[in-house]
Order: structure tokens, then sequence, then C-alpha cells
């Protein structure tokens, strides 16, 4: 008999986006005459930047060639793009990440989601409330959550990020040995400061644990202050992986290719107390079970980095911020509390309401939002409004919503 792996009981079917179709075909069913404007999904909407569009062209042609063609590439990924990562997201800013610390891949969704592979099960884990649904679920398939009680896993230490505490966790008072960070975060917009980070790498380095960071919207921080990688923090070589993608950054969502940074003065730890290198370990796991990004798509990657692949991005990513702004302006206007929307593409707005009250009061003005309480307990309340839309549609989604509530 072929047994399930029951772990995979333990998760909440994720209703949320399911719901929020449901929803927005009746209010289409409805209302025919007034098409809706879609700011919920967390998918990027314009066009792959020219440098990265010429250089797929390019790559694929090589490939129509028997001279030129190529077959499987290096498991970690091509020299020219981790040399391209290493000199322009780390070097540039003083943060000391060598090409041979990088791991080229084609999402950080699987790259989050898979490195918790590499630790026993019993260890304690920590996962921000409200925060991107990948951490936690890869952790219950994994085995390592207990019972679902009052809306809480029982096993996984929860770190809220609320008002009171500017939508930043402080240190748990409990030990841990992993924790999930993700700046500029995914739903709340929130950024870490580099005395906030700093905290996080002393602490685990006191107490021997791993911090995994997500910067998968690192390209949206503009204020100088704020660090875009961990590695500008002292100490984080040791303790902390980085996770970084073209998705967000580029407009890679359909096209796919991120990477993994883990520095190889990381360490974990047997049942002994003796320590073995992360890289050699996330080395071994990536070589066995991935077989590289595709050739033209690591081209394309690596275009991001050219001159006009640079100016290309800052434009795109300038778009997705002004219509930040317009959004931010808005319902601050309209008397809500918001956060995000400077350095990321989400304002996490207080709705003053239940989160799925207020997402339908939106959606009876044509606009769709996600409610905050899709993303963990302590986003109940919100609603997670994203700038991934034209700016002539994100000003009529406004202009909607200020007729609607006010
Ligand atoms: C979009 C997103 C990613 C990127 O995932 P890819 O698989 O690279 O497309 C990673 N982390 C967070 C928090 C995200 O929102």
């Amino acid at each position: 008999m072929i047994r399930m792996n029951s772990h995979y009981k333990k998760l909440k079917a994720s209703y949320l986006f399911s719901d929020i179709a449901k929803r927005v075909t009746a209010f289409q069913e409805n209302n025919p005459g007034t098409p809706v404007i879609r700011l919920g999904i967390g998918d990027v909407t314009r066009a792959l930047p020219q440098a990265c569009v010429q250089a797929l062209h390019k790559a694929v042609d090589e490939m129509s060639m028997d001279q030129s063609f190529k077959g499987y590439g290096p498991e970690q990924g091509y020299a020219f793009l981790r040399e391209a990562i290493a000199a322009n997201d780390f070097q540039s800013r003083g943060c000391a990440i060598d090409p041979d610390e990088i791991f080229v891949s084609d999402g950080a969704k699987c790259d989050t989601g898979n490195f918790q592979e590499l630790f026993a099960t019993d260890i304690r884990v920590a996962i921000p409330d409200p925060v991107y649904p990948v951490y936690l679920d890869t952790n219950i398939m994994a085995g390592r959550t207990g019972e679902f009680l009052e809306g809480r896993y029982q096993g996984i230490v929860y770190l809220d990020s609320t008002k009171e505490n500017g939508f930043v966790p402080s240190i748990p008072a409990q030990s841990v040995d992993l924790i999930y960070l993700c700046y500029p975060n995914n739903p709340t917009g929130a950024t870490a400061t580099r005395s906030q980070l700093q905290e996080w790498v002393d602490y685990a380095r006191r107490e021997k644990a791993l911090i995994l960071f997500d910067a998968a919207y690192e390209a949206f921080i503009t204020d100088p202050d704020i660090p875009h990688s961990i590695y500008e923090i002292p100490g984080a070589r040791e303790v902390a992986v980085e996770f970084r993608s073209f998705s967000k950054t580029a407009g890679f969502t359909g096209t796919r290719c991120a990477f993994t940074v883990v520095p190889k003065d990381c360490r974990v730890f047997d049942e002994n107390g003796d320590s073995y290198f992360l890289h050699g370990l996330w080395n071994r796991r990536h070589s066995t079970k991935f077989n590289g990004v595709s050739y033209p798509i690591q081209k394309a990657a690596e275009a991001v980095y050219s001159p006009e692949g640079k100016i290309q991005v800052k434009e795109l990513i300038k778009g997705y911020l002004e219509n930040a702004a317009i959004i931010r302006k808005a319902m601050a206007e309209l008397g809500f509390d918001c956060v995000g929307g400077d350095n990321s593409p989400y304002i996490w707005v207080d709705g003053r309401s239940d989160s799925w009250e207020f997402f339908d009061r939106l959606l009876k003005a044509g606009v769709v939002c996600t409610p905050g309480a899709g993303f963990g307990r302590c986003g109940e309340g919100y609603i997670r409004i994203s700038a991934f839309n034209s700016k002539e549609q994100v000003e009529a989604a406004m202009g909607r919503i200020a007729k609607a509530l006010s």
C-alpha cells in the first residue's frame, strides 16, 4: 500500500486566491459594464527589458547552430551570470560575496521552499506573521509542525509583525534555530533598518542559528539607509543565506531565473556538535535535484547587469514605485494608516475592519485587492494593494475607491 506523507493533511487549503476569484466573478456577472481593476496579484505586468529580450534572441540563435549549441550547463549556473551578480549586487555594495557562493535557480519560491530540507526535523523555526506563505507550508510538509490551533501551528515560533513594532518583529524570547526574514516584506512592504538586521545577525551568531533572508524585492529600495543585502551587516556571512530573484526586479515571473547566496562561512551542526559547511550541503542538494536554468534565460538575466539593462530595470521599477506612491497617497488621504509603497510595490492598509469586509467594499467599487488575513493571523484587519499595473489603471482604481469611500 502506497502511504501518503500525512503531514500534507495538516496543510490548510489556501482558499485565498480562489475565494477572491469567486467574488470577482460574481461581481462581474452583476456589473458587466464595470470591468474590475486588479491590484491584488503579486505578479508584474510590464514587458521584459529590451536588453533582456535581445540577449534572449541572440542566445536562442546560438542554440540553433552546432558550433555554439549548449547542452547541460554548470550546475551552479554559468560563470558569466554568477560573476555579474557577485560584482553588481554584492561587491559594489562592499559585500564580499564570491561567484562561487552563488547558486542560479529557476525561482526564489523553490529555493526558499527547498532550503529547509538541509535541516533536522526537530529544529525550532521562527516565521514572521504575516508573510509569504511558502516558508510555513514547506515546514508543515516536512513535519516540523503540530496541530493547528486558534489560527496557528503548534511548534512554530511566530514573529508578530504589527503596527506596534513597525512591522519588523524583534528577537523572540525563546531560542530558535532557523529564522525566516523577508525585506522589503511581502505583504506589508515594510523594510528593516541596518540596526534591526544587526540584532538578528548578532542573535543568530549567539544561538548558532541560521537566517534565511528573502530579498526578492530588493530592487524597490530607494532609501539610501536601508540595506539591500543581509551581507551589508557585519557577521552575516557566518549566519545568513540570501534569496534573490529576477522576477520582480526585471519582470521575470514568467521567464524564471533567481539565485541563492550561500556564503562559505556558514556552518551547520550534527547531533555531536560537529560542524559542516552549509555551502557543501546546498551544493549537494542543488546538483542532485536540479539541472540548471536554460542558457538563453541565463543570458537574458545577465543582460540585467549590462549598461542598457540597468537603465531599463531602473525605469521599470520607477514606474511601479510611482504607482505605489499614487496608491499610498490616495489611501492616506482617505484617512487610512498605511505602510509600504516607498521601498516596495506593496501598500499595507489598515482597513479598520475585517479584511474580507474591506475587500468587499473595494470590490463593490470595482477594485480587487488582497485581504491581509490570507497572509497570517496578524494580517487580519489589513488589505494589501499592489502597484503591479499600469499608471492609468492605478489612477482609475484610486478614483473609484475615493468615490466609494469618501
Ligand atoms: C515573488 C516572490 C518571490 C519570487 O519568487 P520566484 O519564484 O523567483 O518568482 C520570492 N519571495 C517572495 C516573498 C515573493 O513575493
